[in-house]
């Protein structure tokens, strides 16, 4: 440096030029110059080094007074200076804390501190939304509402991340290669720039997402549960689980029921149980007797001799099944005999002849 005021020149300010105008001045000219913005373009390297270097010195307060006084400033001369005072510098006045803070990673931290990475876009989680429903709904279907927490797309910045009207540029850290590298005593490792995540990249984040391109809330999702559905059953609905990172697509909303149980009804899969009571002469004479199905009362016929545990279908009766929408399960209608509690002896009498009548040990086979 030759002239007393090139520096300033340079970063175009004046000698009167406060720390946060020099540093202002000098994030405006590094956007514009910077090799990655003009890319093979000799004149702007050039310039670029040389606002770097006026910047490092300026921002220097030591750094700067030193330049002020003598007219140039070279790396290590500071400390020549302060053993003997060579140059005619007094170090008289000034803060001695604050003369390192101009490293030069800070300084680039400092000019793109609103620059954030950017990553390649990621899927959003798929979520799971457990929903409690009636019996009744669990067979015949329902619409309902439903709240959801999921994180949706940044409305701000369209889910991009990017604040709105920026443009991405390459990577300061890595010179746009996505990799930077590290050194460990005589050793060097190339290792995924931090910075940009390995993309190359940054761009100036959305301040409403800080980047991420989505934000947590909660919606009012309407959702149609089909005819058939059981504790367990999810109907999926596309793109409502949490939206994307950095752009990428959002992942699926589960909606999982909970049927609530039925005091006569018994559902295994598509097929409905249930059990009724008969009298010992109902089970013993046959006859017809009236079943409740999730249709209404139905007509089943009981055969002469039917042994208590017996089931009967009646077919189609049964839930509507999920998998083949149209088709239903059977009812399994299970007989419980139930023994009559006799206290006159006119019916012990009519037993005792029923025995004598048919003398038939059921137990016989327990010992063949
Ligand atoms: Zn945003
Ligand atoms: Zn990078």
């Amino acid at each position: 440096m030759t002239s007393r005021d090139e520096l300033y020149v340079i970063l175009e300010v004046l000698r009167t030029a406060s720390v946060g105008e020099i540093k202002k001045a000098f994030r405006k000219l590094a956007r514009r110059y910077h090799p990655d913005i003009n890319p093979g373009d000799r004149l702007a390297e050039e310039r670029f080094k040389r606002i770097t270097e006026a910047y490092e010195i300026l921002s220097d307060p030591m750094k700067r007074k030193f330049y002020d006084v003598n007219g140039f400033y070279t790396e290590g001369v500071l400390e020549q200076q302060g053993r003997q005072s060579r140059w005619g510098f007094s170090f008289q006045g000034f803060d001695f804390s604050r003369s390192s803070q101009s490293h030069f990673g800070e300084i680039f931290s400092q000019i793109f501190e609103r620059q954030t990475r950017r990553r390649e876009p990621e899927r959003g989680l798929d979520l799971e939304h457990h929903v409690p429903i009636s019996f009744d709904d669990s067979i015949r279907g329902l619409k309902t509402k439903v709240s959801v927490h999921r994180k949706h797309a940044c409305g701000t910045c369209s889910g991009s991340g990017r604040a709105p009207g920026s443009r991405e540029s390459a990577c300061i850290t890595c010179q746009g290669l996505g990799k930077t590298t590290k050194s460990k005593g005589h050793l060097q490792f190339a290792v995924v720039c931090a910075e940009c995540g390995g993309t190359g990249w940054t761009a100036v984040a959305c301040q409403e997402c800080a980047g991420e391109g989505r934000l947590p809330g909660t919606e009012i999702l309407e959702v149609e549960l089909p005819p058939g559905m059981a504790t367990g059953s999810r109907v999926r609905i596309p793109g409502k689980g949490d939206a994307g990172r950095f752009g990428g697509p959002a992942g699926d909303l589960h909606v999982v029921t909970n049927a609530a149980a039925h005091p006569f009804f018994n559902r295994v899969g598509d097929n409905i149980h249930c059990s009724i009571p008969l009298t010992v002469s109902e089970a013993a004479l046959g006859t017809k007797v009236e079943v409740p199905t999730i249709d209404g009362p139905a007509t089943l016929r009981i055969p002469p001799g039917t042994q208590t545990g017996q089931a009967f279908r009646l077919r189609g009766k049964g839930a509507p099944s999920l998998l083949n929408p149209g088709m239903r399960g059977d009812q399994y209608v299970e007989v419980k005999i139930r023994v009559p509690r006799i206290a006159d002896e006119r019916s012990k009498e009519i037993l005792r002849e029923l025995s004598r009548l048919n003398p038939e040990n059921p137990r016989k086979d327990l010992w063949r």
